[in-house]
């Protein structure tokens, strides 16, 4: 489902040039849930945004779905952004707009026609569970409730890959667990790929299938998170596993 071959991203920076991500390798399975772990500036973010195209690679290749995503551009790329969507830490939903017209929006630039829109934006409204806030505004939700508009935007025109970058970051523990059991039924109701970013170990516990752990730019560890939680190799590995031990 997703193949990054030999990908560096360079950014120019006051002191030269600035390795943000190096050399990585990775390939992801469709229905897969994969967890990014790292500490900040480790390139997480710089790597998953190369997965939709907001970031192009200096060198390599990045493929999502068939599509080889840095290479295309224009109508192209926002094709195939429809298939690539992306929740945030911070929700980036449009605070004007109610809950009914955030998750309604991406439809609308689709061009989804009205009484359709309607219909699809209650299937999602059921499917993370806001019955009954449809007309409420972002201002008057929860925390966990603004990242389920935001999940049901990102899946308004079903998507075959979800990208999730620190998704739960600002969410207390319980609200985090409701939020990624919502992903894990996701998932399988549906048989989403899952790419989540998160610089926290129970995180990927719960939810993950696999983990990459990475520090400047590299990915120094790759597996199953069963194994990885046995048999940490690294020592930045050692000390993520210790945060849920
Ligand atoms: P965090 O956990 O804090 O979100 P991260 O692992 O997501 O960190 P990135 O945001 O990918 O890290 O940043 C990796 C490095 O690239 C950092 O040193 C950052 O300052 C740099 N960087 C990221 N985006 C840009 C940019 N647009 N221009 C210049 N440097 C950038
Ligand atoms: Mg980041």
């Amino acid at each position: 489902m997703i193949s990054i071959k030999n990908v560096r991203k360079i950014f120019p920076s006051k002191h030269g040039l600035l390795i943000a991500v190096d050399e990585v390798n990775l390939e992801i399975k469709k229905g897969e849930i994969f967890g990014i772990i790292g500490y900040s500036g480790a390139g997480k973010s710089t790597l998953i945004r190369m997965l939709n195209g907001l970031e192009i690679p200096t060198d390599g290749s990045v493929t999502v779905a068939g599509r080889e995503i840095s290479k295309i551009k224009g109508s192209e790329l926002r094709q195939a952004r429809q298939e690539i969507s992306m929740i945030f830490q911070h929700f980036n939903l449009l605070w004007s707009r109610t809950v009914s017209e955030n998750i309604a929006f991406p439809l609308e630039i689709a061009g989804v026609k009205a009484p359709e829109r309607k219909k699809r934006v209650a299937e999602l409204i059921q499917l993370v569970g806001l019955e009954g806030r449809e007309d409420a505004y972002p201002s008057q939700l929860s925390g966990g409730q603004k990242q389920r508009v935001g999940i049901a935007r990102a899946l308004a025109n079903n998507p075959k890959v979800l990208l999730c970058d620190e998704a739960t970051s600002a969410l207390d523990p319980q609200t985090t667990d409701s939020i990624l059991d919502l992903l894990v039924d996701i998932n399988k109701k549906l048989g989403l790929t899952i790419v989540l970013i998160t610089h926290e170990m129970h995180v990927i516990r719960k939810i993950c299938h696999r983990v990459a752990v990475m520090e400047n730019g590299r990915i120094v560890e790759l597996g199953q998170v069963l194994d990885v939680f046995k048999n940490p190799n690294q020592p930045i590995t050692k000390r993520f596993v210790q945060q849920v031990t």
